[in-house]
């Protein structure tokens, strides 16, 4: 159909996210998909079995708009026990359409046109378009290469009057580096007696594989004051699909999280999340999962030794870089559909997560996957 009005864009640099772009290129292609992030193998059938028996005790209506009070007490409850931090689960926890629906809202809700929002390249593609639509400014500061961290100096630089936000992510999609207890301290004292609020996402909060483990800014109670912290349970309990996730902010922030949330989605699938609260009584889900995807992460790395890939280190999430010079001199994105087209395995270019396209030579895969799918596409790459 021929539109008859011709909106000026408000998106104007953005195309189809790369995860999309990079699925349906390896559906269309038959190519083995480690190129978006989400696993080949099922849940728990108790998970299943709860979310029935939710629905057939007529769990079908709407929910509380802040989600169901025994799935925010059990999220409360799972978060003091790991991170000794109190969130009160009427007026501190918010149940929300997966994290992607939490941080747009988190922004609609505090990010005012003209204010500048500090993100760190390679950064997850969301957020940037997430601030552009509300007229926030992105002040992009990049990550060290090959080691990806924050440079807290520039951080230091880049702080002015307009600066509203600062969104981090940790453990880091898509370089698997994490935050340490160090940085969090940078963090707290760089924003000390400011009116900025960090957005901290941690969706992979329980893949992370440093004898530290995960830092949730919930553990400094000066950072978890001016924090939104955003999970998911589609990356712990390996449902992406059922689109599930949750906000912790104090009172004051909740409060303005959820007037807009109230009319961005309103509520959350009542049935996941009365399935999600039962099964997560047993509290020993996400406790293994850091043990499940090292496995896995050892799995791969070891295979991929047989390949003329260059693997970076992998600290946590689900994904492993690799540099792939020894193989190529294509640009990130022309060898990943190459390699999807010619190879038979889907990647995701790293260029995709920075605004310039800058392109270190350096792709993803997703590991969240069975050892016989990682086995034929290493299979496959042992090839080149
Ligand atoms: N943040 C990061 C860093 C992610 O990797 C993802 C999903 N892969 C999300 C947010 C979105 O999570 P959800 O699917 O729950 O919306
Ligand atoms: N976050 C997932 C990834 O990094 C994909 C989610 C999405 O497709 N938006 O691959």
């Amino acid at each position: 159909m021929q539109a008859s009005v011709h909106p000026v864009s408000k998106l104007p640099q953005v195309g189809t996210t790369i995860f999309t772009v990079m699925s349906k290129l390896a559906a269309d292609c038959g190519a083995i998909n480690l190129s978006q992030g989400f696993p080949d193998f099922q849940p728990e059938p108790a998970l299943f079995d709860a979310v029935e028996r939710a629905m057939w005790d007529g769990r079908n209506q709407y929910p509380p708009m802040s989600g169901l009070p025994e799935l925010r007490a059990g999220i409360a409850a799972k978060v003091e026990a790991l991170y000794g931090a109190r969130y009160d689960a009427d007026s501190e926890v918010t149940v929300t359409a997966g994290a992607t629906q939490g941080l747009f809202t988190a922004i609609a809700a505090f990010v005012r046109s003209g204010d500048e929002v500090i993100v760190f390249e390679p950064v997850y593609d969301s957020y940037g378009p997430a601030v552009e639509t509300v007229g926030g400014k992105l002040v992009r500061l990049s990550l060290s290469f090959p080691d990806y961290r924050i440079d807290w100096a520039a951080v230091r630089a880049a702080i002015g009057p307009h600066t509203r936000m600062i969104i981090v992510n940790s453990p880091h999609n898509p370089t698997g580096s994490l935050l340490s207890a160090a940085d969090l301290r940078e963090l707290a004292a760089l924003t000390a007696g400011t009116d900025i609020i960090v957005l901290s996402d941690e969706v992979y909060e329980h893949i992370a594989f440093s004898p530290e483990g995960h830092q949730s800014v919930a553990r400094l109670p000066e950072l978890a004051a001016r924090s939104l912290i955003v999970s998911s349970f589609g990356k712990t309990y390996h449902i992406t699909g059922w689109k599930v996730g949750y906000v912790l902010a104090p009172a004051e922030l909740t409060s303005e999280f959820r007037k807009v949330h109230q009319f961005n989605v309103f509520t959350v699938n009542t049935p996941a999340q009365a399935g999600i609260a039962s099964y997560m009584q047993d509290a020993s889900h996400h406790l293994g999962l850091a043990d499940f995807y090292r496995a896995k992460r050892d799995f791969f790395r070891d295979a991929m030794a047989a390949t003329k890939f260059e693997l970076l280190p992998c600290h946590g999430t689900y994904f492993q870089l690799a540099r792939y010079g020894r193989i190529s001199s294509l640009g990130d994105r022309a060898f990943a559909e190459w390699l999807t087209r010619e190879v038979g395995v889907a990647v995701i270019p790293v260029s995709a997560f920075y605004a310039d396209g800058r392109d270190d030579g350096v792709v993803r895969f997703c590991f969240a996957k069975q050892e016989a799918t990682l086995l034929s596409a290493v299979e496959h790459l042992r090839a080149l």
